[in-house]
Formats: C-alpha cells, structure tokens, sequence
C-alpha cells in the first residue's frame, strides 16, 4: 500500500522536527524536491508492506495577508483534497488561533485527520494532559489522537501506524 501523507499545523508545533525524525535526518535536508502535480514530496518512509509519502503543502502553515490568505486557503484545501491523510500537529500546552485557522483549512476534508499532540515530555504530569485531549476531541472528528514527543521519538511509531492504516 502507498499513498500521500501532509502534515499541517501552526508555525512552532514541531512539524519539521516530527518529520525529521520519521525520515530520518538525513533523507529530510536533500537538496532536491521532487514535485508531484500538487505536492512538494518531503520524504518517502517505507515500513513494510506500506510507503507513506509526506508532502507539504504551500498555504497550510503561513500566515498569510487576509486576501491572499483567503485564495491560498482555497488552493491550499484543493490540494489537500487528493492526500489520503493528515497530520494535524498541536502543542500539549494550549490551542491558539493558528491552531482554530488550521482547523478551519481542513475542515471540508473527507480524508481521515490524526491528531498528533506534540511536546508531551514537556508536561510534569501526564495527567494534566487528560483534560487537554478531552477538549481537543471536541473540535473535530479526529481518526486518532495521538499524544507524542517528536523531540524525544516518543510515540512515533504509533503515529506511523495510525498513518500506515490510512493508506
Ligand atoms: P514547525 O514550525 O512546526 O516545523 O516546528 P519545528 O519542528 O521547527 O519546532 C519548533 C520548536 O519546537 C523547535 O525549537 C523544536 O526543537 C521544538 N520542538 C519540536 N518538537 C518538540 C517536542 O516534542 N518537545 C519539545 N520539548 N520541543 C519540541
Ligand atoms: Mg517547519
């Protein structure tokens, strides 16, 4: 099985870092970008029976003047339309309005949304997350959410499995 994957998320998540470690540093700072019809390819993870190809996607994670910012989210959710899932990136500590922005660009998707709650190794206590994820599960119909570390490779790999389903 293969399919497209696209990580999406406010500036400062750790989307970059959440990849990095998926791929593997090195394969991510390849100076050359493959470009699919719509996507950038960022990396290819082949666990497996199952290729996950990780794209970006211009206009999911600037923040753009209102105007364009209104034409990006069009072209920006068109091209999200044909991944088979995302990656939706949250900080464990609070919800923002970038975060409510991104919500609200991936809101029309028919495709599966995993919500990756990243920097849990920040927290004291693990249970003070619980209240954090209850409120989270509001926002949206989420396939998954899935409490991790990308700092710390903790929970990865149930990420990625979560992702190999989907595809
Ligand atoms: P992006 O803007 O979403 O791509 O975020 P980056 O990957 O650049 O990360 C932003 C900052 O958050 C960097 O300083 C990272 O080191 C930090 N960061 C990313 N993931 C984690 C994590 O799991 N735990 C902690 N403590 N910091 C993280
Ligand atoms: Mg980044």
């Amino acid at each position: 099985r293969c399919g497209f994957v696209a990580i999406v998320g406010r500036p400062n998540v750790g989307k970059s870092t959440l990849l990095n470690h998926i791929l593997g540093q090195k394969l991510s700072i390849t100076s050359r970008k493959p470009q699919t019809t719509r996507h950038q390819v960022l990396g290819i993870k082949t666990v497996g029976p199952v290729q996950a190809i990780y794209v970006d996607t211009p206009g999911m994670h600037e923040e753009e003047p209102r105007a364009l910012n209104r034409y990006m989210n069009k072209a920006a959710t068109s091209a999200l339309i044909d991944v088979d899932v995302v990656v939706f990136v949250v900080d464990q500590t609070n919800w923002t309005a970038g975060d409510e922005m991104v919500l609200e660009k991936i809101s029309r998707l028919k495709c599966p949304v995993i919500l990756a709650v990243n920097k849990v190794d920040k927290l004291e206590k693990r249970e003070s997350l619980l209240p954090h994820l209850e409120m989270l599960s509001k926002k949206r119909d989420f396939a998954e959410i899935i409490p991790l570390s990308a700092l710390k490779e903790d929970n990865l790999e149930p990420l990625e499995q979560a992702v190999g389903r989907f595809l």
